[in-house]
């Protein structure tokens, strides 16, 4: 098989770890495997850079910061190579601009626009394995860029996608996916199997394991994913296309996102349009909206709430506020003590009565529901943000995902 390892922060975090991360590389590779390998920063790396660049300056200077950025894993890539060589591999490291990484020019949130892949199976065919650094690319005119936080999964799943890949391992500090984090459910069960449609929600609803935009690359693409641990052979999950033996799990997970703040917009005069101009500043400052509520409007006049990322809401105040006061519109007022909950599961678009089964079990834990959301697959709760855990416990036991699913009797 032709596999992808993506190695993330803690894998890299030491010297120690970089050999132990050598060679296992080089065990995938005497099983008869041929091997690619991408590499984080080395753990707390990235952030470091990020504070001797705020120490410099308070002015914003992104190019700056990306060339900044992306010397954590300039560093990481060039060790590892030497870490395989020294134990008795062939390796040779890459940055982006080498292997052609290229993105837009969206600095610290750049997307991936196309690999060139000649680089790589070069090296292949010399017999080298070839280590690339995550995270960074470069845009049209050379500048280097950087993908956004955890941006090196999207690394492995795109370099993946462009060698065709048979699989992509993204090689962690967790043995795989979980029903809910361990650390708020200890009987959290992990899952063997989950569809990218699941994985995408799971992502975008706070668990951290997979960047999103990866997930979307590999969804894409159809790229296998795998997420194991790099301190275990265990098997992991698999990210994979959506089968029928998933559609007869309900519910695959539950997550919580502490990352949430709630913004209402009152007396918005009642007329086509009003939405538009009032979320197009938000859209324009790169806030992503969340969650949606439009009470119909009284003597002309509707109130709106909606939710933003926690680290968004001053940048998402400044411009709804302004806007608000440009619509002629009443008060706007937001909260920060809010945390959305939310159930998950492809099972869902089959079966009735999950979202009245979930507002039930946490009405009996008096649970306060202030706003809700759907989608096919999922059914989120906007909860007062001390009740959050308790929320993901109670979905958690009541949805029963300690036990694992029935074996499918069709699958023989
Ligand atoms: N080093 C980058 C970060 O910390 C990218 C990554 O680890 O995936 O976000
Ligand atoms: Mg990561």
């Amino acid at each position: 098989m032709l596999i992808v390892q993506k190695y993330g922060g803690t894998s890299m975090g030491s010297i120690e770890r970089i050999r132990h991360v050598a060679e296992r590389v080089l065990r995938t590779r005497a099983a008869g495997h041929q091997v690619v390998v991408t590499v984080s920063a080395m753990a707390g790396e990235t952030d470091r850079l990020i504070k001797l660049a705020s120490a410099i300056s308070d002015r914003e200077q992104p190019r700056e910061l990306d060339v900044l950025l992306a010397t954590g894993e300039q560093a990481t890539a060039a060790l590892l190579a030497m870490a395989i060589t020294a134990a008795g591999g062939q390796a040779v490291s890459f940055l982006g601009h080498q292997i052609r990484i290229h993105t837009d020019s969206a600095f610290s949130r750049a997307r991936i626009r196309q690999i060139e892949a000649s680089a790589l199976t070069q090296a292949l065919e010399r017999d080298q394995i070839p280590v690339i650094a995550g995270f960074q690319g470069t845009d049209a005119e050379g500048n280097i860029t950087t993908l956004g936080r955890g941006g090196s999964d999207t690394t492995g799943v795109a370099v993946a996608a462009a060698i065709r890949a048979d699989l992509c391992e993204i090689c962690t500090d967790v043995n795989g996916v979980y029903t809910a984090d361990p650390r708020i459910c200890p009987d959290a069960r992990l899952i063997p199997r989950v569809a990218y449609q699941e994985m995408l929600e799971l992502a975008s609803l706070g668990a951290k394991v997979l960047q999103i935009r990866s997930v979307e690359v590999a969804s894409t693409y159809r790229v296998p994913v795998r997420v194991c641990s790099t301190f275990s052979e265990e098997a992991g999950t698999m990210v994979v296309s959506e089968d029928s033996a998933m559609e007869k799990v309900v519910v695959t997970g539950v997550s919580l996102d502490s990352n949430q703040a709630r913004i209402t917009v009152s007396g918005l005069p009642a007329r086509p349009g009003i939405q538009a101009e009032l979320f197009r500043p938000l859209g324009e400052a790169g806030v992503v909206v969340d969650m949606i509520v439009q009470i119909p409007p009284v003597d002309g006049r509707a109130s709106l709430s909606f939710t933003v990322p926690l680290t968004d809401l001053r940048t998402a105040r400044d411009r709804v506020d302004a806007a608000a006061q440009r619509l002629n519109a009443g008060p706007v007022l937001s909260d920060d003590d809010v945390a959305k909950v939310s159930i998950v599961g492809v099972g869902m678009r089959s079966h009735s009565g999950v979202a009245q089964r979930m507002f039930e079990l946490l009405a009996q834990q008096q649970i306060d529901i202030m706003m809700i959301s759907t989608s096919e697959i999922k059914v989120s709760c906007l909860v007062a943000r001390r009740y959050g855990e308790v929320a993901v416990r109670v979905l958690h036991d009541g949805f029963r995902l300690a036990e694992a699913p029935a074996a499918d009797p069709a699958a023989g």
